[in-house]
């Protein structure tokens, strides 16, 4: 239990997928995590982070940011 706490945790800080349909998840919970701050688009890239609001989520309850990367397919191809 701890150590996949700790892989969750390592996982909301490097970064989880962002769906522009389905938004991001909580690596902990796999509930939908709101965004509380939105990057610049970085060339193909944009970071969001979220927070986890899930009542007996323990990153909610750590308050454990979730980052999200989002990759445009488009502008990686494209520049
Ligand atoms: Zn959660």
């Amino acid at each position: 239990m701890v150590l996949r706490l700790a892989a969750a945790r390592e996982q909301a800080a490097a970064g989880v997928d962002y769906s522009p349909r389905f938004g991001a998840r909580c690596p902990w919970c796999g509930a939908r995590v709101k965004v509380y701050a939105t990057q610049p688009w970085e060339g193909p890239v944009r970071v969001r982070y979220h927070r986890c609001y899930r009542q007996g989520c323990a990153l909610a309850q750590m308050n454990v940011s979730v980052k999200s990367i989002e990759v445009d397919p488009v502008a990686e191809a494209g520049g």
